[in-house]
Order: C-alpha cells, then sequence, then structure tokens
C-alpha cells in the first residue's frame, strides 16, 4: 500500500485542513516535552509568530533512564490542547503505549507520533493502523529502509494510509553528535513510496548550532518537512535542552528556508 507502484502521485495528508505532501512542506515546531501551561502558551505563540502551521510537543516521553522526567501524560495534553487552541495549531504527540490510543481520541490529538524506539512495536502499529488519524513514523535508530517501509506496511493494512515518514536520524560508529541525519534516506523514499517524508534535525543532530544546516539540507533534498524543537527559554528546558532553538532562532531558520523550498 505505502509503494509507489501502488500510487504513482504523491499523497498530500490534510491535517485539519493543513496539507503536508507534494510541494507542500510544512514545519512543525515545538518543545520537546510539555511541561507547564504557561510554557505551552508561550510556545504556542513562538510557533504561531514563526510561521510555523502545526505544533509539536510530549506529554508521554520515552527516556533512557526510568529516573528521567517521563511526562506529564494525559495531563500533558490537556495543557497542550489548551495552548494550541488559541493559535489554531494543530498538535503532535507521541504515543508509547496502546492503551493511551483512546486518551489520544479524547484529546484529539491531530498527529499521533510513533517514536524511533516504537518502529517496530508492530502491536502498537497495527492499533494506530485502525484509526484514521495522521500518523508520523519515525525511523528506527539502527532500522533499514525496507524495515522502515514494512512498519509503515504495517499502520496502512489496518486501514490507516495517513502515514507521513520522519527521518530522524540513525546510529553510526560517530560519537560527535547525537545521530547521524540520513540526507540518502529522503531521496530514496521518495522513490519508494508515494508518502510524505519529513526530517527531524534536531534529533539527527542533537545541537541547536547544527539545526539550521540539517534542515536546510533536508528541504533542499526534497523532504516536505520538518519536525523541529524549539523552547521559549532552552536552557531551562527539562529534556533535551542542548538541541533546541530559541523562537528567534526558529523565526530566522523559516526565512531561510523559504529562500531553499522556493529554489528547488
Ligand atoms: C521526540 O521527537 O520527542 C523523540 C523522542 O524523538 P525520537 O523518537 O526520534 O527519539
Ligand atoms: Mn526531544
Amino acid at each position: 500500500i505505502v509503494s509507489r507502484e501502488s500510487h504513482k502521485q504523491d499523497t498530500i495528508i490534510d491535517i485539519g485542513g493543513i496539507p503536508l505532501g507534494g510541494n507542500q512542506i510544512q514545519i512543525i515546531a515545538g518543545p520537546c516535552s510539555v511541561e507547564t501551561q504557561e510554557q505551552m502558551d508561550l510556545s504556542a505563540q513562538f510557533v504561531h509568530e514563526a510561521g510555523c502551521r502545526l505544533m509539536r510537543g510530549g506529554a508521554f516521553k520515552p527516556r533512557t533512564s526510568p529516573y528521567a522526567f517521563q511526562g506529564h501524560g494525559a495531563e500533558g495534553l490537556d495543557m497542550f490542547r489548551k495552548a494550541a487552541e488559541k493559535y489554531k495549531l494543530p498538535i503532535v504527540t507521541e504515543l508509547m503505549d496502546a492503551r493511551q490510543l483512546d486518551t489520544f481520541l479524547e484529546y484529539d490529538v491531530d498527529v499521533i507520533q510513533i517514536g524511533t524506539r516504537n518502529m517496530q512495536n508492530f502491536d502498537l502499529l497495527k492499533e494506530v493502523g485502525r484509526c484514521n488519524k495522521p500518523v508520523i513514523l519515525k525511523r528506527g535508530m539502527s532500522a533499514t529502509i525496507s524495515e522502515w517501509l514494512m512498519a509503515a506496511e504495517y499502520i496502512a493494512a489496518g486501514g490507516n494510509h495517513n502515514i507521513i515518514f520522519c527521518e530522524r536520524g540513525i546510529r553510526t560508529f560517530e560519537t560527535y553528535y547525537r545521530n547521524v541525519l540520513d540526507v540518502t534516506a529522503i531521496p530514496v523514499l521518495k522513490k519508494e513510496t508515494h508518502l510524505p517524508v519529513i526530517v527531524d534535525p534536531s534529533h539527527a543532530g542533537g545541537k541547536a548550532w547544527m539545526v539550521a544546516a540539517l534542515s536546510q539540507a533536508a528541504v533542499a533534498a526534497g523532504a516536505d518537512g520538518l519536525l523541529v524543537e524549539m523552547h521559549p527559554s532552552p536552557c531551562d528546558a527539562w529534556c533535551d535542552a542542548d538541541q533546541a532553538l530559541t523562537p528567534q532562532e526558529l523565526k530566522k531558520l523559516m526565512g531561510t528556508l523559504s529562500a531553499i523550498a522556493g529554489a528547488v
């Protein structure tokens, strides 16, 4: 179902009236995690002011350490929904467990994010395949292209064809940066599937100063959008502080991206 052979034209996914895919590049921005109502209200304001039309934020966080902040859960979804409402920003947030799906539907989460650690959680993929919400399927940190495509097929096989691939960097021998952004995956995915392909430059590089260069490379290579971390005050972020853009940096990035997108 996800293969280019089954559908020749680029699929454009409708996210609450906002198109993603084809020539419709969308930048999804927001903090790594939902912290407080004030942080989310400010984030929504800055996302809107930068010209982004969709917002991200994690309420259920897949942390490496069980002692690190795990997210506010349903309460976080509530804060996120309230903050995004003011600017009519559709919300993108990670689902880690099928038992939370009803809560996600209750808060009318606009896009369900499947994180890198769950790319091959087949039971979770089958569950999101049964709802009709758009899904961002992040690439497993050690997943091959064909494993990634098959993971998407699990979602599609259940009837949900609203799938967006997200390259977020892969594990290699290199330790200087968090992951290696696989730019090659962008034209390869665009050839193999009709579905949109976006890039997360934040988790790829792991440092805020790398985000602009990686974002520009992604858009120049044909990405249909970006998933970018931005925090009203990055040094105070509870999670992934090193890679969060300031609101000013996000605004500046949006300017350079429109120049590149216009050129390709
Ligand atoms: C995230 O986007 O917040 C996240 C945890 O990303 P990943 O699954 O790519 O590590
Ligand atoms: Mn993060």
